[in-house]
């Protein structure tokens, strides 16, 4: 056994920790070698009056320390705020989510109330209505999901709107038929918002911050 390895198990045994090899080829090895028995006996005397030393005095500074601690500690009230901002969101999306659906449903199941188009045009816009409806509920159940339903609801509000308020002057749609479409306009501001505080959420983990926004 080298010296190195010896001396290595002899701290280990000054420490109470195992010793990674049979303790007689340690102690075989000390019996035959005059370096490591002197070496094992000064580290033997400095573990030893390390151990007995009497800890220095030290000042009481309790009072002192939690004197100094703020009221309230950072981030706390900043955090709480966060929670309540992410949890209005979601309940209302949950509401949104929820009108939709009450919409929706009859559209789909019997294809009623769809102004005059044919039954199964209003089944189709009711099937449409209903899967926004359960992607807003999906979003409020599961905010990480946000920004993977942002880019379908997006681009459904940016077709929709222009060729509603089109259809609006013209005559094409009753302004009752048209204000459900703000329903859908609202869930999905809503859905970029918890897309958006999502990733603010992660860029501020990523840069080491606390968690607060
Ligand atoms: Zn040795």
């Amino acid at each position: 056994m080298s010296c190195h390895l010896c001396r290595e198990a002899l701290s280990s045994r000054l420490d109470g920790e195992p010793l990674g090899m049979p303790a007689e080829e340690l102690d075989a090895h000390l019996a035959g070698c005059a370096g490591c028995a002197a070496w094992a006996a000064a580290a033997e005397r400095v573990t030893r009056r390390a151990r007995l030393a009497p800890a220095p005095a030290v000042p009481d500074l309790t009072a002192a320390v939690l004197g100094a601690l703020p009221r309230e500690l950072p981030g706390a009230g900043a955090a709480a705020r966060a929670r309540l901002a992410d949890s209005a969101l979601r309940v209302a999306l949950l509401v949104v989510g929820a009108a939709q659906a009450t919409l929706a449903w009859p559209l789909l199941a019997t294809g009623a109330g769809a102004m005059s188009a044919p039954v199964h045009m209003a089944r189709e816009s009711g099937a449409w209505n209903l899967a926004l409806a359960a992607a807003f509920l999906a979003v409020a159940a599961g905010p990480r999901l946000a920004a993977g339903a942002l880019p379908f609801l997006g681009s459904f509000v940016a077709f929709l709107l222009p060729v509603t308020l089109a259809d609006l002057q013209a005559g094409h749609v009753h302004a009752d038929r048209a204000l459900t479409h703000l329903l859908l306009l609202a869930g999905t501001v809503l859905v970029a918002a918890v897309a958006w505080r999502g990733r603010r959420r992660a860029a501020l983990a990523v840069a080491g911050r606390p968690v607060t926004a």
